[in-house]
């Protein structure tokens, strides 16, 4: 088959084996290339592990400290007519590659939300690892189903208690122009806290450690991103932010629960935007993540997952020096994106972009790359034209 990106809307709903292998061969490449001086976990269960921080959290405990890895995805497997999706071909990728090296590296394919889920996943430590010393929550999702009630609770992106006109961008046709989205209702909040909120991550850690498969002083860490000004109104005091704040009490309830015997500890990372598939569902994020990524590039500040997770590991959750931690005790890898100096140059260019300077004035160039490397397209290494075996 000769495998080309098809777009549609944010996605792209093909997917090359050749370049997720080379786009997991260069974060590979990246932390091996790392100086690293601490001891980290062996034992790490990722949850979300196929794609974006989830992926680079697992490449990074792997290659950077020699963990072995269980893995939990939602993904699609390819079919001789159908590629797979990214995170199946990363996922292939990376257990080889890990499995070369000497290390355990198991993924499920399986809805991280369900009972079923960790069951098995408790199934798979208990016969083939040591007990778990770090769990990674990494999940974004649309939807989840209630593993108790089987309901299911649909999250929205939408402002709260106001209706919010901003500048956005679709990324297909590359038009600049305004959205409008209307203020959510208190049952859209709810069940976006439903979804994305920490009540999954706790359940997880509770089935975990009633299993008895966490390992004394056990970490745990969930992503969130909180962002300024300019993204304010339809990431961090909107649906989605509402749903990490709730985070932050999943984390305490956490520590509070894994502080006794097991001396462990739950932690809330906050990561800068980057270009990942979900965040290029969110309306604005596109725009602001092409501005910021001119800047931070100018600036020689730019980053991506993978610099992002080895900070937070080897410096942070696994360093020798004291947590960068916020007020409400989340550990800070996101400080950079939010110096008055790179969010200033970022809202005057905001003010100045439209569809016709769009690349002039901004690095859009640079966003549409690393969308297409998501779905393993645009490396020099790989020829497009030539056949290939969606089956690997
Ligand atoms: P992503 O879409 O690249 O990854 C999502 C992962 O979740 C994938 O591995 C996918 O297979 C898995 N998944 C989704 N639904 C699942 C289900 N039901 N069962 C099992 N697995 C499932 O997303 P990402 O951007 O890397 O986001 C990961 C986390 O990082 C999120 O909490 C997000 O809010 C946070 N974060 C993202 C950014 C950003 O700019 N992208 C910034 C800061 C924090």
């Amino acid at each position: 088959m000769i495998i080309k990106p098809k777009v549609r809307g944010f996605i792209c709903t093909t997917a090359h084996p050749e370049g997720c292998a080379v786009s997991v061969q260069e974060q590979i490449d990246y932390v091996e290339s790392q100086k690293i001086e601490t001891q980290g976990p062996k034992n790490v269960l990722v949850i979300g592990c196929s794609t974006g921080y989830g992926l680079a959290s697992r490449i990074t405990t792997a290659f950077g400290f020699g963990a072995n890895t269980l893995g939990v995805m939602f993904e699609k497997e390819a079919t001789e007519k159908r590629t797979g999706t990214a995170g199946w071909y990363n996922t292939k990728a990376f257990e080889s590659k890990a499995k070369d090296k000497g290390l355990y590296a198991e993924s499920l394919n399986l809805d991280a939300f369900a009972h079923d889920a960790k069951d098995a996943v408790i199934e798979k430590i208990r016969a083939n690892m040591d007990k778990i010393d770090l769990v990674v929550y990494s999940l974004a999702s649309p939807r989840r189903k209630d593993p108790d009630s089987g309901e299911i609770y649909n999250s929205v992106l939408k402002p709260v208690g106001e209706t919010v006109t901003r500048k956005t961008l679709n990324t297909d046709s590359q038009e600049v122009s305004e959205i409008t989205i209307e203020t959510a209702t208190e049952e859209e909040i709810a069940n976006t806290i439903n979804v994305m909120g920490g009540a999954d991550w706790e359940l997880w850690i509770e089935a975990l450690s009633k299993a008895g498969v966490l390992a004394e002083g056990v970490k745990t860490t969930a992503y969130t991103y909180i962002g300024k000004e300019l993204t304010w109104p339809i990431y961090g005091g909107a649906t989605i932010g509402k749903a990490k704040e709730d985070l932050d009490r999943a984390a305490q309830a956490i520590t509070s629960k894994l502080s006794g015997s097991l001396n462990g500890s739950a932690y809330v990372s906050v990561l800068k935007a980057i270009v990942t598939q979900s965040s290029s569902a969110i309306p604005v994020m596109p725009l602001y993540i092409s501005l910021l990524y001119r800047v931070m590039k100018e600036n020689g500040t730019h980053e991506g997952s993978i610099e992002q997770v080895s900070a937070l590991m080897f410096n942070e959750l696994f360093g020798d020096s004291e947590l960068t931690l916020d007020d409400s005790n989340r550990i800070r890898v996101d400080l950079k994106e939010l110096t008055d100096e790179v969010q200033n140059k970022v809202e005057a260019l905001w003010h100045q972009v439209t569809s016709e300077n769009l690349n002039e004035l901004s690095d859009f160039e640079g966003y549409q790359k690393d969308f297409f490397k998501l779905f393993g397209f645009g490396y020099d290494q790989v020829d497009y034209d030539a056949d290939c075996d969606p089956l690997v």
